[in-house]
């Protein structure tokens, strides 16, 4: 690694965090909150996307909630990802009606298109300055196969919605992108882009505005329910609720040992670059579209919102703790897209850990009396607000169109002797990189 390929000023912490930086340790302890001889209504573990949302519906709708978070709040995947927005679920109509009766598989469909609807309508609605943008996706195809895939996929029968996707040629490929790397490609153009960080803090503006109570740095060790009281202890002390909304996500532990065996912790990896002139974006990045490919160990990029900057992340490992490590491999295949980049140096690094499931589909409902949301596999900024919202809504006995909830219908699988270690995880990526290597 040469001396110049990190700037001076280089960071591992999330480039958002600059933008919008995390609230401080002080700003607000339990103790001046929560009066402990008090039962509150909802108490809320997890202060990402999708506990924001819910404690927007269950404060709106009167019942005092509380918030917690073990670390900042927002310190989990919400201000650390790509802020690429879609419609999350990774299925077509036919594989959804192979696995579910016809009218699930249509309602798994219509919640995807109902997340990508309500983010838009809820930043809009909110008003929070987050450079939302309808810019749309351009997936590259990584081989000829590929792209054929993507055709039957983009040509299948939906009979729920028109995400209006087409195909792009090789030959009008660099109209989308400044690379000759893929086989032509897809772009879904309904699909938007936000600031992750700045999205979140407005988020939480709203949730404090409606009422509910945010504690930062405040995790959640046990609770018990008797007699319909959950009695929860934190480091901060206990609170005692009426119901409990879980919303750990990647960040599931110990704590909540069901929810635990049915999510995979997976580590997502971004860095960011130094600035780069005007006109070299413009020549890779001809528009502020989002961008990825079919590789099954996807790769995820961007400009930054400001076009100054390519923000550029992927799978590139399994548990690296080392962000400089993780940077060397992500810079290596930014290059080979774009070897125009050879001598731009990284300015970030970081990484988060994202929950996938044992059937590739997001789950929430109640289980033993505790609500949750959680399981995105790594597609979540626009599907965590909307299952928070709908757990909160529920939660809360507010009837909406969104409570239908068809998530919650299905089984949220585990496998025999799975506790939340995913020891199988180093064969499955070597096994991706192989199909992606053949295919
Ligand atoms: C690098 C990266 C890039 C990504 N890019 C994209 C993208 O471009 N598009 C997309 O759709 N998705 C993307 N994702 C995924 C997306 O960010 C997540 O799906 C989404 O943010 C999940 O939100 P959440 O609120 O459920 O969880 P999180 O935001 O992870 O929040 C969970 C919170 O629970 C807290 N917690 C855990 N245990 C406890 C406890 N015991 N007590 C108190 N608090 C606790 C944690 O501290 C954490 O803050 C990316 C993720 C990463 C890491």
């Amino acid at each position: 690694m040469s001396a110049s390929f990190f700037t001076d000023d280089f960071k591992n912490t999330s480039y958002w965090w600059d933008r919008t930086p995390l609230v401080a340790k002080s700003s607000l302890p339990l103790a001046d909150s929560v009066n402990s001889d008090t039962v509150v209504d909802v108490l809320v573990i997890g202060a990402g996307y999708t506990g924001l949302h819910a404690a927007i519906q269950t404060a709106r709708a009167g019942m005092s909630t509380v918030v917690l978070d073990a670390e900042a709040a927002g310190y989990g995947c919400s201000t650390r990802n790509g802020g690429q927005i879609s419609t999350s679920i990774k299925y077509g109509y036919k594989a959804l009606s192979q696995k579910f009766d016809d009218a699930t598989a249509k309602d798994i469909l219509a919640t995807g298109q109902a997340s990508l609807d309500y983010i838009g309508e809820f930043i809009r609605t909110e008003n929070i300055d987050c450079h939302y943008q309808t810019c749309g996706r351009f997936h590259g195809a990584h081989s000829a196969n590929a792209f054929q895939t993507l055709r039957k996929e983009i040509d299948a029968y939906n009979p729920v919605f028109d995400n209006q996707a087409y195909m792009v040629s090789e030959q009008d490929q660099r109209n989308y992108l400044g690379t000759d790397a893929y086989f032509g490609g897809a772009m879904f153009p309904t699909f938007a882009s936000v600031d992750p960080g700045r999205y979140h803090q407005g988020c939480l503006a709203v949730a404090q505005k409606a009422g509910a109570k945010v504690i930062s740095y405040c995790p959640v060790i046990d609770y018990k329910r008797r007699n319909g009281v959950f009695t929860v202890q934190s480091t901060q002390g206990v609170v005692r609720a009426k119901q409990l909304i879980v919303a750990t996500n990647g960040y599931t532990g110990s704590l909540t040992p069901w929810h635990r065996r049915r999510v995979i912790p997976i580590g997502s990896y971004i860095i960011a670059t130094d600035e780069i002139d005007d006109q070299l974006m413009h020549k890779i990045m001809p528009s502020d579209s989002m961008l990825t490919d079919s590789r099954k160990l996807v790769y995820y990029y961007r400009p930054s919102p400001d076009r100054k900057r390519v923000l550029f992340g992927g799978r590139v490992s399994l548990n690296e703790t080392n962000a400089k490590k993780s940077a060397v491999l992500l810079r290596e295949e930014l290059v080979r897209l774009f070897p125009e980049l050879s001598n731009t140096r990284v300015s970030h690094s970081w990484s988060g850990t994202v929950a996938y499931t044992f059937d590739s589909l997001m789950h929430c409902g109640e289980n033993s009396g505790v609500h949750f949301a959680m399981g995105y596999c790594g597609s979540g900024v626009g599907m965590a607000g909307y299952l928070g919202r709908c757990i909160g809504e529920s939660v809360a006995g507010v009837s909406s169109e969104h409570t239908k909830l068809p998530l919650a219908k299905i089984n949220f699988p585990t496998k025999p002797f799975y506790t939340g270690v995913p020891w199988f995880l180093a064969a499955s990526v070597w096994l991706y990189r192989l199909r992606d290597k053949l295919t």
